[in-house]
């Protein structure tokens, strides 16, 4: 039996993308786009070299996710191999189901706060952390925790160096690939939203043809891997009842922070589903 895999994408993790004014939001969003469709590329490329890998290994059935709010993969440079899910309307944990035998992440960037990241932010730059159980997460840990309940492992992600250890902390055994590193020292925790989108624009990157066959080829040992050992790819283990913290910096200098809880007896895709109601956090 091939196996069916799940890619999750997102493009502020990809070798190449420079920032997110630019290079990943197109101009009818009211933002300049110059390089959007060479991002879209870029992105799609990297997705490509990771369904030539996972198809190597015997992947035999693979959807791609576009996580990217304004959309980051090119429709037709997608390997034709490939099936591609457009459009977020589905909530956590969007098309994975317990069908699939595995999960990946390709262009995926470093939650929130992040030192040594590029582009770092959760959800959006208004996100100063958030935390499952009094785990920090980002968006990959947003996915991961999802299917560490459906029992689907994680086997592999590509992105900035921060992204990657932040997801060996939090799935040990998964496989990545660092295509850049961010060259910024702090975390910002005390920038407001403006101010934190200008906060990690730096980073060296690899080429983008050297991080493709690098994502190629530890895409394809991943699969291998979980052929021959699935217990290497461990799970993050947490226990109901399941509270979801978020902590969202100020719009403007000056204004307090805002903070909601949200709290689900049983579920972590129930508690990541449930809606925000933040209010100020008194000084
Ligand atoms: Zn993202």
């Amino acid at each position: 039996m091939g196996f069916k895999i799940l890619i999750m994408t997102d493009m502020e993790g990809v070798a190449g993308i420079l920032d997110h004014d630019n290079w990943c939001q197109p101009p009818e969003r009211g933002y300049p786009g110059r390089y959007y469709d060479l991002g879209r590329e870029l992105l799609t490329r990297e997705v490509n070299a990771a369904i030539e890998g996972f198809c190597r290994a015997g992947a035999e059935e693979i959807l791609v996710v576009d996580g990217h709010g304004a959309g980051g993969i090119h429709p037709l440079l997608l390997d034709r191999r490939a099936q591609l899910l457009r459009g977020w309307s589905a909530g956590w944990p969007s098309a994975l189901d317990k069908s699939f035998d595995a999960v990946a992440w390709v262009g995926q960037h470093a939650k929130a706060g992040s030192v040594g990241a590029h582009l770092a932010h959760t959800q959006w730059f208004s996100y100063l952390d958030q935390s499952i159980n009094g785990i920090s997460i980002g968006e990959f840990g947003e996915l991961a925790l999802c299917a560490a309940e459906l029992g689907v492992p994680a086997i592999f992600g590509s992105g900035d160096e921060a992204f990657c250890k932040e997801a060996q902390a939090l799935v040990p055994g998964i496989i990545t690939v660092a295509v850049k590193k961010g060259t910024q020292t702090k975390p910002g925790d005390e920038l407001d939203t403006k101010a934190y989108m200008r906060h990690n624009l730096g980073a060296i990157h690899l080429h983008p043809e050297v991080a493709r066959a690098a994502i190629r080829d530890r895409a394809e040992a991943a699969l291998a891997l979980l052929r021959e050992s699935p217990e290497s790819f461990q799970m993050p283990k947490l226990a109901p009842p399941y509270e979801r913290v978020t902590v969202f910096r100020p719009d403007e200098p000056g204004q307090p922070r805002q903070i909601d809880r949200a709290l689900h007896p049983s579920s972590i895709i129930g508690v990541l589903n449930m809606p925000f109601h933040p209010h100020p956090i008194e000084k």
